[in-house]
């Protein structure tokens, strides 16, 4: 499957946010937007042009689809089933993204990153209730149970990356057994436990013209 393969640290320098795209240098004084905190490229210091409506709604979108390190036909399809469901398209495209199991595995803090999450998933190191699980993309739902396959779970790898997550923090909405390398989806998030930093709304509007 096409992924992107440049530096990570040009996007959020382009997108002007952390993304958190690098694990745990993106919490210390080495990440590029603590140090050059302007857009990458010969004109990236340049004097800043109005921004066109269009503009800023593209970038809240490259954010967002940045952020769950998707390329733009898979974006748009979470975007195509968002706007297919019975829920606001907006949130519904947050929740569905949120869902991922990549990004489950981040969130309770057994991988760093979700690059990170999706290399060790495609590696069979994760079980979802049980079944083991290569497909990053695999919806999760509320009460599934993740758990990291028991052959895996003398790696330093998943120890060094729960320890680094302490700092982080698990959401109130998932329930992580650090002993047991184990974490259950309590419930999946309402968009206020997101903090995420996009206007979702300014999403719809750009494919919805
Ligand atoms: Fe983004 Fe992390 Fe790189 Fe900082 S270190 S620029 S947050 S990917």
């Amino acid at each position: 499957m096409a992924r992107y393969t440049d530096p990570v640290c040009r996007l959020c320098r382009r997108e002007g946010i952390k993304l958190f795209l690098k694990g745990e240098r993106c919490y210390t004084d080495k990440c590029a937007i603590e140090r050059r905190n302007y857009a990458p490229g010969q004109h990236g210091q340049g004097r800043r042009r109005k921004i066109s409506e269009y503009a800023v709604q593209l970038r809240e979108k490259q954010r967002l689809k940045r952020m769950y390190g998707l390329l733009e036909k898979q974006f748009r399809r979470y975007f195509d089933m968002a706007e297919r469901s019975r829920d606001v398209t907006g949130e519904a495209l947050v929740t569905l993204l949120e869902r991922r199991l990549d990004n489950m595995v981040y969130r309770l803090g057994m991988a760093n990153s979700r690059a990170e999450a999706r290399q060790l998933i495609r590696h069979r190191h994760f079980m979802v209730n049980g079944r083991r699980v290569n497909i990053p993309s695999y919806l999760t739902k509320a009460e599934d149970q993740i758990s990291v396959v028991e052959k895996s779970r003398s790696k330093d790898l998943f120890r060094t990356a729960m320890e680094i997550s302490q700092k982080r923090g698990v959401p109130a909405w998932l329930e992580i057994d650090a002993e047991n390398f184990t974490g259950k989806i309590l419930k999946l998030p309402d968009r206020d436990e997101l903090t995420i930093p996009v206007n979702e709304r300014l999403v719809v509007e750009l494919y919805s013209k």
